[in-house]
């Protein structure tokens, strides 16, 4: 194992969710992002294929609103990141709010930007082994940053 690997428990994976109204609000929600204190270890526009977010929301697929999912987050492109930060998957968590934004706390990304749950702005991992399968899924090793500017070669513990 090398000094460059990230450590499970210190990142998160975000995406900013399609559509127009989320795409004016990108630099404001890095803002939002990069002030509570998470470092961008790696960011990229893509637009998902069908398949990719299937695969990405296979957890849902047997709910009621699972092809709602797959076709919005394939409207359009996304911003995906690594968020690098201690206790990064639960204070990410918190930043962005509850699924639903009526229920979201004052401060939070979901509250200040999201207008229902079915467009609520961004995702977040839920957990530290989701976040790496999360992250994985959108970055190379390649296109994972250390604070020193290095990237990552392998996985850590
Ligand atoms: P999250 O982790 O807070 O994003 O919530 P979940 O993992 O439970 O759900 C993933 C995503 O599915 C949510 O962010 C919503 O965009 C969407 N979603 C969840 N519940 C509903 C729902 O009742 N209706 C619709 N249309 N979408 C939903
Ligand atoms: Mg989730």
């Amino acid at each position: 194992m090398n000094n460059y690997a990230p450590k499970k428990g210190t990142f998160t994976f975000t995406m900013i969710k399609p559509g127009e109204e989320n795409q004016e609000n990108i630099g404001e929600i890095l803002t939002m992002i990069t002030e509570a204190g998470f470092r961008i270890q790696s960011m990229k526009m893509i637009r998902l294929r069908t398949k990719q977010a299937e695969i990405f929301y296979r957890h849902l697929a047997d709910k009621p609103f699972f092809n709602d999912v797959v076709k919005y987050m394939t409207s359009g492109p996304v911003v995906a990141a690594v968020l690098e930060k201690d206790n990064a998957v639960v204070d990410y968590r918190k930043l962005i709010g509850a699924t639903n934004p009526e229920e979201a706390e004052e401060g939070t990304i979901r509250k200040r930007f999201a207008k229902s749950t079915d467009r609520n702005v961004v995702h977040g991992s839920d957990s530290d082994d989701n976040a790496a399968e999360e992250a994985s899924f959108f970055f190379s090793m390649g296109e994972r940053f250390n604070s020193k500017g290095f990237c990552f070669f392998g996985w850590g513990q």
